[in-house]
């Protein structure tokens, strides 16, 4: 059996509240401790931290999102049964209230029992993982978590929150202030201003107006659990494919290991819609869906996360090295695995910024299909992210143009999707073609774009543009560290030798495989000079650097 099978409609509730047997019990108890509950006893609520794990010998307990209106049923645990979802594998704090409703006898474990208990026992493992993945999702389904935001379908903001949200499969409420106008008069009866606008509720602890992900990731207490004293085997920049696959294989095998993401999890992968060259997953899937299964495997295995907080600096004067946050804080660790991927370049247009995120995107995530639904878009580029773009998008637009800077589309482009984008009669391709203008107000109205042949200009009603062309390596925060190529992409192994700039640089002894001019820091996926720009090798690369992280750790 996979480790995530799908299961049918039938088995799913079975899947996600299974009774534990006997012997299964009888293997859970050394971990635990028994514990007497009596009725209306609260194990646990919103917002609590430390959460423990129960599994219910005798006696009966319910599960309810308290709201203002009163507790929402979740679930309802009998004899067998345990408590628990996704939080307990993260430890991020916990979203519903747990209550005793008759007397009995529970079994009592603390995370860390729980976690160390999942790493020994494989058949317990699946069993409570795959509950707490279905737990988690059903939360999603059905909006528990006592977060609301209210924002804006014209504010960039709000998507950006709604993508953060999601991309790190956190329940909540949305309402649309643009269609909801009670909501709308209920702000302004608090005196909440347009530019006050996405309003975030807190679940218990509060109101926030306009929130960076920073802020609203402090408030749901993602980093509650990161203790920035201690010193890390490997700490690792960036929580794309090759990030997770480093952190799993790290967690793993025995490492003490922290990821650090400046955004959400899942990278440039995550904006991807459908990913079908992935080996394993013939009918493809989705950058979200291989992100969250990644962060799960990894969190599984003891990895810490660290979401919404930017490196902005690597301390490299002496070993260990530290790990600077944009807030301040230094981390320490014996070796660093920089993934940090890149970034798509931004084309020349003068009031760009003025409309990203209300008009100008770079993703193509079912987020951003359900703004342009029956309308046309503009997909920029001629790379394979570009044609995913177009052909994910023409399935809900009415029209996808996609503009080619050069006479053609990329030669890295894979034949299955030339063949699609070819014979799709909703996409029209138009080679030689530039933007040159975009117009409008709150949002992106007017496009208009320039047949660089011809050197014809022609202006279009399209109110939704999405750049996916050349990408940079989002390496400015290394500094001078470590050696770059000529583009700014980390230089590795044998080819710091050929291709380095910088003599001084060069270490004494020679580096291994993606390892840097820095000993005992490694460079993975996208941002390392010479590496190919796909899922597959940025998962290979992660999982390989860990090899090489075990050597340096033994030579220190
Ligand atoms: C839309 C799209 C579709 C794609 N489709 C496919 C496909 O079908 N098949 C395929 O093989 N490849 C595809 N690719 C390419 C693939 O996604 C990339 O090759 C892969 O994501 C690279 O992984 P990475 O981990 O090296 O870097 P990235 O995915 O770029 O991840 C880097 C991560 O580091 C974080 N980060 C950056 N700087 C910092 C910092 N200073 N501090 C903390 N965190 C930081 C970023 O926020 C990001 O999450 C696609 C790419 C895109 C954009």
């Amino acid at each position: 059996m996979s480790a995530f099978p799908v299961p049918s409609m039938l088995d799913a509730r079975t899947q996600a509240f299974p009774i534990l047997t006997p012997a299964q019990i009888a293997r859970v108890k050394p971990s635990g401790k028994s514990r007497r509950v009596e009725p209306g006893e609260v194990l646990f609520a919103p917002g609590d931290t430390s959460v423990p794990f129960f599994v219910l010998l005798s006696g009966a307990m319910e599960i309810v999102q308290p709201s203002l209106s009163g507790d929402v049923p979740v679930a309802k645990h009998d004899p067998g049964e345990f408590t628990g979802e996704m939080t307990m594998i993260s430890g991020h704090r916990c979203l519903v209230l747990g209550r005793v409703t008759q007397s009995g006898d529970f079994l009592e474990l603390t995370g860390d029992a729980l976690r160390s208990l999942i790493a020994r026992d494989a058949e317990l493992s699946e069993i409570f993982m795959r509950a707490f993945i279905l737990r988690r999702l059903e939360l999603i389904k059905h909006h528990l978590s006592g977060l609301v935001l209210m924002g804006s379908r014209y504010s960039a903001k709000t998507l950006q929150l709604r993508e953060f949200l999601t991309r790190n499969g956190f329940p909540y409420v949305y309402v649309d202030l643009d269609l909801d106008r009670t909501s709308q008069d209920l702000l302004d009866r608090f005196s909440i201003q347009p530019e006050e606008v996405p309003v975030v509720i807190c679940s218990n602890r509060g109101v926030m107006r306009n929130p960076s992900i920073q802020k609203l990731a402090d408030c749901l207490g993602f980093n509650a659990l990161v203790d920035d004293t201690q010193i890390r085997d490997v700490i690792i920049v960036g929580a794309g494919p090759s990030g997770l696959a480093a952190a799993v294989y790290a967690a793993s095998e025995g490492l003490d290991v922290l990821v650090i993401e400046t955004e959400s999890p899942g990278g440039q992968a995550g904006s991807s819609s459908k990913i079908e060259n992935y080996l394993g997953f013939p009918t493809g899937l989705s950058g979200q869906e291989l992100a969250t299964r990644a962060i799960t495997q990894a969190e599984k295995f003891g990895a810490k996360m660290m979401i919404a907080r930017n490196v902005v600096r690597l301390d490299c004067a002496k070993r260990p090295y530290k790990v600077v946050l944009d807030d301040g804080r230094s981390l320490t660790a014996k070796a660093v695995i920089i993934a940090t991927g890149a970034q798509y370049n931004k084309p020349r247009i003068p009031n760009l910024h003025q409309f990203e995120g209300q008009g100008v995107y770079y993703g193509a995530t079912f987020m951003e299909s359900q703004l342009c639904e029956k309308e046309d878009v503009v997909v920029i580029g001629g790379g394979n992210s570009a044609g995913q773009a177009a052909v994910y998008l023409s399935q809900t637009s009415r029209k996808v143009y996609m503009l080619v800077r050069s006479g053609q589309l990329s030669d890295t482009m894979s034949r299955y999707l030339i063949q699609r984008i070819e014979q799709n009669p909703a996409i029209e391709l138009r080679y030689k073609t530039e933007i040159v203008g975009l117009d409008g107000g709150k949002h992106l109205e007017r496009v208009t774009w320039q047949d660089k042949t011809t050197g014809e200009t022609s202006t279009h009603d399209i109110r939704h543009v999405f750049i996916m062309a050349g990408a940079s390596p989002r390496t400015d925060w290394l500094q001078d560290c470590v050696a770059l190529d000529g583009k700014g992409f980390i230089l590795t192994g044998r080819d710091i030798l050929v291709g380095t700039e910088r003599a001084a640089t060069l270490p004494v002894t020679p580096p291994q495989m993606l390892e840097t001019s820095l000993p005992g820091v490694f460079a993975v996926g996208d941002v390392r000079s010479g590496n190919v720009k796909r899922v597959a090798s940025a998962v290979g690369e992660g999982a390989i650097a860990i090899h090489m992280v075990h050597r340096a750790l033994a030579e220190l």
